[in-house]
């Protein structure tokens, strides 16, 4: 197969053109970093050349490094020493932005002395994203450009800019309308030499400057590059040029190392592997103009919120007149939290509310390319449905249920259509979580999950593909995270010392907090449906029904695993302690301290093993889609990359003794799932099993 270079010259009279050209998005990998410094001392060395521009084609600029590469020890020649290289070339450099210039292609671009953009363009420093600072330039040269209060907004959120945005702040020159490189080209030679690393940093507002500095930090989420590249930006001021980009280097080198840098790149690359679905090769997603959404209550007036934010029309569909009635309310009321803060304009809102209706005539589902059902979580009430679903839906139209636990492949059984059939298992709040779990089914087709998945994109969620079982991926597996919490509880951990520790591994929330938090009825259920299949050697814990029978639901009713007050501040309840100290006695248990430490290790062992044999079961495609699901979906902290990759980072052996020892606490259903063992003693992780 014949292989184009990189990057190639051609030339247009007196005029230069570097033309990237390394698909998809121009990333800057070796070869492109070869061939950018070639062409940079060729085209110093040519007296025929009297101005370069660069080009990254049609539609592309440079979108960054390879992230994959980051993985690797740095190669050269580096980005910074390519991008200094055209920056002193004695003729003009314009760059003809005509796509991303992102991350590294952003400052390839600041590297340029004149920046053209078409509408197409789009430009931001967005390495913080991946817990690392930009390294060739960028914290020195934008600052230069927009002044150190907005550089270290910029590169602290990792903005994004569209081209007139750009221009807006003057990081573009000018945006092109027509042809752009016909553009550039025309105004390459009569372009001035404007080296950044030579201008001064505007003087700026101390105040706006502190300001930024502090709301940067505020929104850091724990992640150290933010602090850092505020640090290295505002150096900017004072440091000579030279040693701050020294500066800048050692720490984005440093920071590249780090353990955050490493977990947030494994999500980007997890990101990237979720859409890749066996047996889907070929299948097109299904057009989907209308959807119906059956059930108006929590879940049912979100999805629709979340259909109407991505120009989805959706009609919910209820079981009469006053419900239907009650599900607007609902869907107004989740449209007037944006407004009020500012993030939604009231006109767009009143145009979203206007995509979606409310009615109890199941005719309107008539009309639907795409039918959510979204009723109680009850077999009979789902079975229902979809038989009468079966004889009003369009021919072809995909049929999902929003179930949490319930057998997806029963309620397919129920229409004469189960290849239609779908679970689309979305979160609460459903149109703020980005997790939606794709539950395939036996009979389920492969258009139908490609429609499902093609969904998904277009409502700017993160899919994961589930097999069908009991909870799928996340639910099966935070059930076992939540029994061995409770486990420690009985065993001398209070809730609020497991909540805390929890807390300070980064979760949002510790999970007897979550419990309250969605209501302990919502579990209570659950037990109450397995409690006949329960294996008896698997050890209960009875602490969760006592404080159901005690009226205690969690925050609706004020009270369930902490006391709430009036304005919903918690605070632990002796009335709980009590509880949990009658269960222990009731089993002879003699409290013992448990460290944050321990508790920590016992959970995360907990659910990789859980997570292994949802991997064996086939249920989850692979271990980077059980960490997307716990990221997205269960407050798993990102800068831990999630429960496997966690694991991984642990150890297999070391998760497997831990998991030794959950196992003789919890009895049956603890068990050491054989695939974690098989990890553990042939020295591999999570990360090396391929299915
Ligand atoms: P909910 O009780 O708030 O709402 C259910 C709605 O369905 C009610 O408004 C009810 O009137 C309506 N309904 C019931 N039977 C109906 C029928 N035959 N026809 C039309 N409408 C009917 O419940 P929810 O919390 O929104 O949960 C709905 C589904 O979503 C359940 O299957 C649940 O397991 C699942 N789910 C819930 C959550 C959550 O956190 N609440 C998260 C994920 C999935």
């Amino acid at each position: 197969m014949a292989t184009t270079p990189p990057v190639r010259i051609e030339r247009h009279g007196a005029v230069a053109v570097v033309v990237i050209d390394h698909a998809p998005v121009n990333a800057l990998s070796k070869g492109v970093r070869d061939g950018l410094a070639a062409a940079a001392a060729s085209l110093a060395a040519d007296p025929g050349v009297a101005a370069v521009v660069l080009s990254g084609g049609p539609g592309r600029f440079v979108a960054g490094a390879d992230i994959r590469e980051m993985n690797l020890p740095p190669d050269e020649p580096f980005v910074p020493d390519v991008i200094a290289a055209f920056e002193a070339l004695d003729k003009p450099v314009v760059a003809a932005i005509d796509g991303p210039a992102l991350g590294g292609g952003c400052e390839l671009a600041l590297g340029c002395d004149l920046r053209l953009a078409s509408p197409k363009a789009l430009v931001g420093l967005t390495e913080t994203r991946l817990g690392i600072i930009p390294g060739a330039g960028g914290t020195q040269r934008l600052p230069r450009l927009v002044g150190i209060a907005e550089a270290i907004a910029m590169i602290s959120e990792g903005r994004i800019l569209k081209a007139q945005d750009a221009l807006a702040l003057g990081i573009v020159d000018e945006v092109v309308e027509g042809d752009l490189l016909a553009a550039a080209i025309a105004r390459a030679p009569h372009a001035p030499k404007r080296r950044l690393s030579q201008c001064a940093v505007p003087a700026g507002d101390p105040a706006r400057e502190a300001a930024a500095a502090a709301a940067a930090l505020k929104g850091a989420k724990g992640v150290p590059a933010i602090a850092e590249a505020v640090r290295v930006v505002r150096a900017s001021r004072t440091a000579a040029f030279a040693d701050a980009m020294a500066d800048e280097r050692a720490t984005f080198l440093r920071l590249r190392e780090s353990d955050t840098a490493k977990a947030l790149r494994h999500l980007f690359f997890a990101e990237r592997e979720a859409g890749k679905v066996p047996g889907l090769d070929g299948a097109k997603a299904r057009p989907i103009a209308q959807a119906a959404v059956i059930g108006a209550g929590t879940m049912g007036a979100g999805i629709a919120v979340a259909l109407a934010d991505a120009g989805v029309p959706v009609m919910l569909v209820e079981r009469d007149a006053e419900a239907a009635a009650a599900g607007i309310a609902r869907v107004r009321e989740l449209y007037e939290r944006p407004v009020r803060s500012g993030r939604l304009t009231q006109a767009e809102a009143d145009r979203r509310l206007a995509a979606i209706g409310a009615t109890a005539d199941w005719q309107a589902l008539a009309q639907a390319d795409l039918v959510i059902e979204a009723a109680f979580e009850d077999m009979a009430v789902k079975e229902d449905i979809f038989r009468r679903l079966d004889r009003v839906a369009k021919p072809g139209a995909v049929l999902a249920s929003n179930t949490s636990y319930l057998d997806l492949d029963a309620i397919a059984a129920a229409t004469a259509r189960p290849q239609d059939v779908v679970g689309l298992h979305f979160f609460a709040p459903a149109n703020v979580m980005r997790l939606l779990e794709v539950v395939r089914g036996k009979a389920s087709a492969p258009d139908a999950l490609a429609t499902a998945l093609a969904l998904a994109k277009r409502m700017g969620k993160q899919p994961v593909v589930a097999g069908n079982c009991d909870g799928f991926i996340g639910n099966r597996i935070y059930a076992v995270y939540r029994r061995h919490a409770e486990y420690m509880v009985e065993d001398g951990a209070s809730p609020q010392e497991v909540d805390a520790a929890l807390e300070a591994y980064g979760f949002a929330m510790g999970v007897f907090a979550v419990s309250d938090l969605s209501g302990l009825d919502i579990a209570f259920a659950m037990r109450q449906r397995r409690a006949a299949s329960r294996d008896p050697a698997e050890r209960y814990v009875v602490v969760a029904d006592r404080l159901v029978e005690a009226g205690r639901l969690g925050r609706k009713t004020g009270a369930g695993w902490y006391a709430y007050d009036a304005a919903g501040a918690k605070s632990v309840d002796p009335a709980v302690s009590g509880i949990v100290a009658a269960a222990r006695a009731g089993k002879g248990i003699a409290p013992r301290a448990f460290t944050p430490d321990q508790i920590q290790r016992r959970l995360l062992a907990a659910m990789a093993n859980e997570a292994a044999k949802a991997l064996e079961d086939g249920i989850a495609l692979r271990a980077s889609d059980i960490d997307l699901v716990f990221v997205n979906g269960y407050g798993f902290p990102r800068l831990k990359g999630g429960p496997m990759f966690a694991a991984d980072a642990m150890g297999l052996g070391a998760v497997l003794a831990e998991v030794e020892a959950a196992h003789a606490s919890g009895g049956a259903g603890s068990e050491p799932a054989p695939l974690l063992v098989e990890l553990a003693r042939s020295g591999r992780g999570f990360a090396d099993w391929k299915g």
